[in-house]
């Protein structure tokens, strides 16, 4: 391969939209390995999560923030304000919009907050995939409009099976700045281990339990172990978590017949972790309830929802 005569280029691109856009999903895909959770619950993204992408012409070290929305207590708080936070301190911001459905308040609410600042912005129509092929041109239309005068430049784009990844790489690449590497070309993620486990953990709550648990769920890694191998195979780490509750019923449910339900997110846990670290994981998981961590900021702060 010849040398390439570009400068090489590094920096921040923050990931901006309504929770459920696909966040998440395009940072996976785009870093190529499982490094952020994903759901079909919205709000599942809680800390700010920086996941870096090497290539030959660039390092970029995308900041999955959680999604702008209206706060409703302390929690939602947080999480706008971090997506604000992440704002002022990127290179580049990439805001996802959700093809398939019409252009909301929210979107409007999202694009005049990056028209009040001069960062470049790059927009993804994401969920291309789901816009049958008939209805592209107006879906396309209408996110034109609502983007109305911004000369921010467009990508069709689907997080899920990869369409328009590649080009979007490209462009992100060439409009960040000049710089060196920022991390080792290996790195995929700047989150500790310990962080990576727990919010695999809360992704097998999520998927496994629907309505009342998922956004009152916080998980704490309470001991990471390794332990002698019995016989000639990889020693395995043991973990000990606990997921924290709000009420004595999500306990219940969390537990499920007989345990069945924590054995159920238990293995699902178990297998995700196991490629995490590459290695045998056993995973002793308890459930505790905590009424009202949301609302305690001595809590959020334990729990890793740093105030900004
Ligand atoms: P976030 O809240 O913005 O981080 O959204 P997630 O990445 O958690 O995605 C929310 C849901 O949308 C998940 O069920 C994803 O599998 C799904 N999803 C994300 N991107 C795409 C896409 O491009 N196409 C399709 N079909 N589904 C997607
Ligand atoms: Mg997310």
């Amino acid at each position: 391969m010849e040398a390439s005569s570009q400068p090489y280029r590094s920096g921040f691109v923050a990931l901006i939209g309504r929770p459920n856009v696909g966040k998440s999903t395009l940072v996976n895909q785009l870093v190529g390995d499982k490094v952020a959770i994903t759901s079909p619950v919205a709000q599942t993204t809680r800390n700010r999560l920086r996941a870096i992408l090497t290539t030959p012409e660039a390092q970029l070290i995308l900041v999955d923030t959680p999604g702008i929305h209206k706060p409703h207590h302390l929690l939602g708080e947080r999480l706008v304000q971090s997506a604000r936070a992440a704002i002022g301190e990127v290179d580049q911001v990439l805001l996802l919009l959700e093809a398939c459905e019409a252009p909301g308040g929210g979107d409007a609410f999202i694009v005049n907050l990056l028209r009040q600042q001069r960062l470049p912005v790059q927009v993804v129509l994401n969920k291309w995939d789901l816009v049958p092929p008939a209805r592209k041109p107006e879906a396309d239309a209408a996110y034109r409009e609502l983007l109305d005068g911004s000369h921010w430049p467009v990508h069709h784009c689907s997080a899920l099976d990869g369409q328009g990844c590649a080009e979007l790489v490209t462009a992100v690449s060439a409009l960040m700045p000049e710089g060196p590497q920022l991390y080792p070309p290996d790195m995929v993620s700047d989150q500790p281990e310990r962080l990576l486990m727990a919010e695999l953990i809360r992704e097998q709550v999520l998927t496994h339990t629907r309505e009342e648990v998922p956004h009152s769920v916080a998980v704490q890694i309470d001991r990471v172990e390794d332990m002698p191998s019995k016989g000639k195979g990889k020693p395995r780490t043991a973990v000990l978590a606990t997921v924290l509750v709000e009420r004595k019923s999500q306990k219940g449910i969390l537990i499920g017949k007989g345990g069945a339900m924590l054995k159920t997110i238990g293995q699902g846990a178990r297998l995700q972790m196991q490629t995490l670290i590459d290695g045998p994981v056993y995973l002793e998981l308890f459930v505790k309830v905590v009424p009202d961590w949301r609302s305690k900021p001595a809590r959020l702060a334990e729990l890793g929802y740093a105030e900004e």
